[in-house]
């Protein structure tokens, strides 16, 4: 037997249970919380109910010594061991394309049609996902209302500056684009696969109007536009930037290309899962597809809770419609709070803020834990570089900040003093500052390259 796509999924039933733009915005949208609890709790038992398959949640769930009657409803989460990437690393050492997270047997499974893509990958391998039909079209549904919140409507152009091939946020894009979106997408890719002026030629002859990229790339373009080629990108007609803003300046970013900057939050295991609606303060949950906990630390004894409202906490996610590798308590690593009150918009769904950094990618420096992110938003806000960065720790005692200047008649001694002191008094640790050329750092950071930017480059132990 060899499945077919079209008889793999029902697709009418499946905007029934997950509405795409525009019905979502006239009913799920506005559900009260105890709707929005009642949606979860149907779709987490039969979440659980899959999990329970897959050999991966059978050994550690068993080993836990949880049972399936233990875990009836939402309310009993807090059993669930948590697990994170080096969980998923470890069965991807036993079996690099089948891990036992993915829940298939290929020997002995039916067979159905699969997308697969990875992580970005900055070292090692890739993290592969394999996608069954019915994972990968909510996860389209979820990008189509995205970008619908975001403005894009019908015959838009959107111009798509993430990597194809392998890591899934290009074709992720294209797929929900073209599908759920009306609009177009142009896949030009990273700047690998199409220059950075090439890039622009092509936004200028084909007047897109939006661009789908990692905040680092949308800033080079519209410098390497404005001082490179002589054009304003303001001029370029370009309405939105669709892009993961973490800590980087929107205003800075809006400014240079006389568009909005939305801001985004999703993995290469199930899409996004929050983004900013039109009034950009804090992203919504995608609370029918995910349930995301904000949780403290393990303690001495294993045990987290859930931080209070306004609290950081790292984003632990639950997804509620996945076949191949149902994510149950996943947690990111991604450090942020979630947002009191409601949203102007009129959405009920919850909002986190934006993320303020990784967990795993802090340095702890002289007792003072230091985010690369955070580095870059004070990087940001000086006018005197381009933005561009890059930390490296030599020591648990120093890191230096690369920084490049933005034209060669910055001073770098004073240039590097005044960021010197910015870094003690937002940061309290004092960084060393080494002001660069513009473009040097590109072949370490990979900013023209790939689509997922290196900031931190640890040499401890390695010299
Ligand atoms: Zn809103």
């Amino acid at each position: 037997m060899v499945p077919r796509y079209h008889e793999a999924i029902d697709i009418a039933a499946l905007c029934r249970e997950f509405p795409p733009a525009p019905e979502f915005f006239d009913t799920a949208w506005h559900w009260s919380a105890d709707e929005i609890r009642a949606r979860q709790e149907l779709s987490f038992a039969r979440q659980m109910e899959r999990a329970w398959q897959v050999p991966f949640y059978q050994r550690r769930w068993g080993a836990a010594g949880l049972e399936p009657g233990d875990v009836r409803g939402l309310a009993d989460l807090p059993k669930i061991p948590t697990f994170s990437v080096p969980d998923l690393r470890e069965s991807l050492a036993r079996d690099p394309l089948w891990p036992d997270y993915f829940g298939i047997d290929p020997e002995r499974d039916p067979p159905i049609p699969l997308a697969f893509q990875t992580s970005g990958g900055t070292t090692g391998l890739p993290r592969p996902m394999m996608f069954a039909p019915r994972d990968r079209e909510v996860m389209n549904i979820v990008t189509g209302r995205r970008l619908y919140m975001q403005g894009v409507r019908p015959f838009d152009r959107l111009q798509v500056t993430l990597s194809l091939g392998l890591p899934n946020g290009g074709l992720l894009a294209r797929e929900g684009i073209q599908k759920y979106t009306g609009a177009v997408p142009i896949m030009t890719g990273s700047g690998a696969q199409t220059p950075t002026k090439r890039q622009l030629e092509l936004m200028q002859a084909w007047r897109s109007t939006h661009l789908v990229g990692f905040p680092a790339y949308l800033r080079h373009m519209a410098l390497v536009a404005r001082d490179e080629l002589g054009i304003d990108p303001r001029s370029l007609g370009v309405r939105g930037l669709i892009t993961h803003l973490g800590l980087e300046d929107r205003a800075a970013l809006e400014d240079l290309w006389g568009a909005q900057a939305y801001d985004t939050y999703g993995m290469n295991e199930f899409g996004t899962v929050a983004c900013d609606c039109a009034a950009k303060d804090g992203m919504h949950v995608f609370e029918d597809c995910f349930v995301v906990e904000l949780l403290t630390p393990p303690d001495a004894a294993g045990a987290r809770a859930e931080v209070s409202e306004g609290e950081a906490g790292s984003a632990v996610v639950t997804t509620l419609f996945k076949h191949v590798a149902p994510m149950i308590r996943f947690d990111t690593n991604d450090l942020t709070a979630l947002k009191p009150g409601r949203c102007a918009c009129g959405g009920t769904h919850r909002r986190i803020d934006g993320i303020r950094g990784r967990a795993d990618a802090m340095v702890k420096l002289r007792g003072v834990n230091v985010f690369p992110e955070a580095v870059g938003a004070l990087v940001g806000a000086d006018a005197r570089g381009n933005g561009e960065f890059l930390c490296v720790v030599e020591s648990g005692e120093r890191m230096t900040v690369r920084v490049e200047a933005h034209d060669p008649g910055v001073d770098p001694p004073c240039f590097a003093a005044d960021l010197k002191r910015r870094f003690k008094e937002a940061l309290s640790v004092t960084l060393d500052v080494e002001v660069v050329q513009r473009g040097s750092l590109a072949p370490l950071t990979g900013l023209d390259s790939t689509s997922k930017v290196r900031r931190l480059l640890d040499l401890r132990g390695k010299s």
